[in-house]
C-alpha cells in the first residue's frame, strides 16, 4: 500500500492563514480594497487574494496599496457565462469563456490555477453540477466550504461533491474561503492553512498546489502524520474527529482530540474532518491510496 502524503516534508510551523476569495468595490464588495486589505491584516492573517467578478487584481495594482504585512496573491472570480471559477495566482486576466475547459486551460498555460467555487450555492444546490466538476479536467481544487454562502440559498459545504469526485480517482484538494462581500458578516468564516516556509505570493500558490495546507472554519490541526499504513490527526480544539473513505463512509469516528486510523487495505483515498466547537470544523486533504 503506498500512501501519498500531500504534508509530506511540511514545515512544524507556524502555517499560514488565508482567505483566497474576497470582493471589493471594484465589483459587488461594500468595501474598497485598501480597506479589505486593512480589516484581513487586523483580524492577523498572513494572505489574501483578491477576486473580483471578471477583473484581474493583480501585483500592479497591490503595489499601490499598504499591504499591511499580508502576503497578497494576484487573483479573479471567472464568473460571467457559467459556474464561478476561482483564479488564484493569477498572471493575467482570463476571459469568462463559456466553455470553461478552455478557461482552465488558458489559466494552466500560466502561474496560476483554478478553484471551483461554491458548488452547491442556488435554490437547486447545484451550482456547479457534479456532472460539470467530473467532466472538467485540470483544476486543482474546489470550495467545500464557502461562508457566505450560509446567509444564501444552498449550501456553504461541498463534502457531497467532493467525496464522490475523491472515490472517481480524482485528485482535487478542498479549499475553505469567505467570498467576502460584506463587512464583518462575511469576514473571518472559513480560510486555509498553509504549510510552507516561503512567505511570497508564488511559495503561497506552490503549497496550495501539492495540497499542503487544510480547510477551517475555525478549528486548529496541530499534527498530521503518516507512518506506514497509519494516519495520526491532532486537533486540540476538536470535540470530534472522522475519518473517511469512498464514498463518504466514515470508518473511524472518535470524540477525542486525536485520532490514529489504519487506512483500511480497499481505501482509494482517506481524508479527515475535525468538529469544535460552535459548529466550527477543519478538514484534512485527501491521502490517496494506491496497492499493487
Ligand atoms: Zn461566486
Ligand atoms: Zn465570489
Amino acid at each position: 500500500m503506498t500512501i501519498a502524503n500531500p504534508y509530506l516534508n511540511a514545515p512544524a510551523g507556524p502555517w499560514l492563514r488565508g482567505n483566497l476569495h474576497t470582493h471589493t468595490t471594484a465589483s459587488d464588495g461594500r468595501q474598497p480594497i485598501q480597506k479589505v486589505i486593512a480589516d484581513y491584516a487586523a483580524r492577523g492573517y498572513d494572505f489574501l487574494a483578491i477576486s473580483d467578478h471578471d477583473i484581474l487584481t493583480d501585483a500592479a495594482d497591490y503595489a499601490k496599496l499598504d499591504a499591511h504585512g499580508l502576503i497578497l496573491l494576484p487573483g479573479n472570480e471567472i464568473t460571467r457565462h457559467g459556474s464561478h471559477l476561482l483564479h488564484v495566482g493569477a498572471d493575467k486576466f482570463v476571459a469568462p469563456h463559456a466553455d470553461r475547459q478552455q478557461v482552465i486551460n488558458e489559466v494552466n498555460a500560466g502561474t496560476g490555477f483554478i478553484v471551483v467555487n461554491h458548488p452547491n450555492w442556488e435554490h437547486d444546490f447545484n451550482h456547479c453540477p457534479f456532472e460539470q466538476l467530473d467532466a472538467w479536467q485540470g483544476y486543482v481544487g474546489l470550495e467545500i466550504f464557502n461562508g457566505t454562502i450560509g446567509r444564501l440559498d444552498g449550501a456553504p459545504d461541498a463534502c457531497d461533491k467532493w467525496d464522490r469526485l475523491l472515490a472517481r480517482g480524482r485528485r482535487v484538494w478542498g479549499f475553505a474561503n469567505d467570498d467576502c462581500h460584506l463587512p464583518v458578516e462575511d469576514m473571518g468564516l472559513a480560510w486555509n492553512m498553509v504549510g510552507t516556509t516561503d512567505r511570497t505570493p508564488a511559495g503561497i500558490v506552490d503549497a496550495l498546489r501539492r495540497g499542503c495546507f487544510y480547510a477551517s472554519t475555525g478549528v486548529t490541526i496541530e499534527t498530521i502524520a503518516v507512518e506506514g499504513s497509519r494516519i495520526r490527526v491532532e486537533s486540540p480544539d476538536a470535540g470530534r474527529i472522522i475519518a473517511y473513505q469512498q464514498v463518504g463512509r466514515e470508518f473511524a469516528n472518535v470524540e477525542a482530540t486525536s485520532l490514529e486510523v489504519e487506512v483500511p487495505a480497499n481505501a482509494r483515498y482517506v481524508r479527515f474532518t475535525c468538529l469544535g466547537r460552535g459548529g466550527r470544523s477543519a478538514w484534512t486533504q485527501p491521502f490517496f491510496v494506491t496497492t499493487e
